[in-house]
């Protein structure tokens, strides 16, 4: 079905993202999977491009697009050549941007902003701990304020661009005892003494994205580095997690059809009873059955996109288009191998990679459980 929601400016962005992926990321994306990360020359290239100010007033180095559907198109292109390339610059440029961006002082602006977009100062964002991420209230890292500085000790784990970021937008405990009203964002510099990172996890799948664990033992962070009010974190959060669920969205969906389109090539190609193995009636139908949840769902996930842009998506809408589509995009590529035959169980092969890429998409940016937990809320259950 043909998609309504892009302008011939959106095309032109995509054809600017497309090339860019072609030249400096396809050449290289085995090194990365061997090095578990993205060079920070990647990264530095990608803000020549303008990629990664998306969000950021012009005022500060970045383009200030003021339109979600840029921020889709570059998601969309990225997923498609590799899934953790979209969640490792999608947490920097679409779910930090946010942050700093609404949130910040104009003295934290001028001293982070710029490098944001050039790539120099590359961002995570750390709310999960090692006891758990679904129940965010219950964070247990504690920041107690002393003079002009709060004292951070605790950890944080599975980082996205953890062991590589510059910059940690943190979740803190700062009043003890009050649960999600006690809660402070803070913008924690790498080189802050204290602060140190565990090794890059051995993930099942999106191997070429760092993800690590993180530790505060004692980190004096200046109060200057509060992000948003104290107190007010958990809030600031909740605010913008439908932008991150909507952005997952996006990704799953770009991802499973371009693993689609692929293993409609194969199908068409691949013989089996001397005919393709696509013409099997079995075949036929499954692929029919895949294009269909892939557009239904598409629509589904581009509206959100028009509601985030006009102001309109409600976090309940966000969780739908975050867990339905990370449903769909497992099933596409789970049926995708199957359709690869033997093939699409070998790891050289595009398909058996995204097969482990897309699994943590059900349990990341809130878990499909919590999805349905706060669309089953709103039904007054
Ligand atoms: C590769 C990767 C990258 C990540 N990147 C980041 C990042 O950059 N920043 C960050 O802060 N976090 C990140 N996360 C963490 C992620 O958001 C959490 O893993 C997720 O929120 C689930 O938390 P948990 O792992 O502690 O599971 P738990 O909260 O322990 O949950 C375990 C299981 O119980 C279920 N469950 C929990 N509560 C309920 C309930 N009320 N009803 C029904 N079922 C429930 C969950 O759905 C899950 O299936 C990342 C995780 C991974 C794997």
């Amino acid at each position: 079905m043909k998609r309504t929601i892009y302008t011939e400016d959106h095309e032109a962005f995509r054809a600017t993202a497309r090339t860019w992926l072609e030249r400096e990321v396809k050449p290289r994306l085995e090194d990365f999977i061997e090095d578990k990360g993205i060079p920070r020359d990647v990264w530095i290239s990608a803000g020549k491009q303008d990629f990664l100010g998306l969000e950021i007033p012009a005022a500060y180095g970045g383009s200030e697009a003021g339109d979600y559907r840029f921020n889709a198109v570059l998601s969309e292109e990225l997923s498609r050549v590799s899934a953790a390339m979209s969640s490792c610059l999608g947490i920097h440029a679409d779910i930090v941007a946010p942050y700093l961006a609404d949130l910040c002082t104009e003295d934290q602006k001028e001293r982070w902003l710029p490098r944001f977009c050039t790539g120099e100062l590359v961002t995570a964002i750390g709310m999960t701990e090692p006891s758990g991420g679904s129940d965010l209230a219950a964070l247990k890292t504690t920041a107690v304020q002393d003079g002009d500085s709060w004292v951070v000790n605790g950890s944080k784990t599975f980082i996205t661009n953890g062991y590589s970021a510059d910059m940690v937008v943190v979740a803190a405990r700062t009043t003890p005892g009050s649960g999600a009203k006690g809660i402070t964002l803070f913008g924690i510099e790498a080189d802050t003494p204290g602060f140190s990172r565990g090794r890059k996890l051995d993930k099942v799948g999106q191997t070429e994205s760092d993800t690590s664990e993180l530790f505060f033992d004692n980190v004096r962070v200046p109060a200057a580095n509060i992000i948003g009010e104290l107190n007010l974190g958990f809030i600031h959060m909740m605010e913008r997690l439908p932008q991150e669920r909507l952005g997952a969205a996006v990704s799953n969906i770009a991802h499973a059809a371009g693993i689609f389109e692929e293993t409609l090539a194969y199908i068409k190609e691949r013989k089996a009873f001397g005919q393709p193995v696509g013409s099997f009636q079995y075949n036929k139908f499954l692929a029919a059955e895949l294009l269909t949840k892939l557009e239904v769902s598409q629509a589904y996930v581009d509206q959100c996109v028009l509601a985030f842009n006009a102001g309109d998506l409600t976090a309940v809408d966000a969780a739908k288009a975050k867990w339905w589509s990370a449903q769909v995009q497992n099933e596409v590529i789970d049926a995708c191998v199957q359709l690869y035959g033997g093939y699409g169980y070998m790891n050289e092969y595009r398909v058996a990679r995204a097969w482990r890429d897309a699994r943590v998409t059900k349990i990341w940016a809130g878990s499909n459980e919590i999805m349905k937990e706060l669309i089953g809320r709103d039904l007054g259950l």
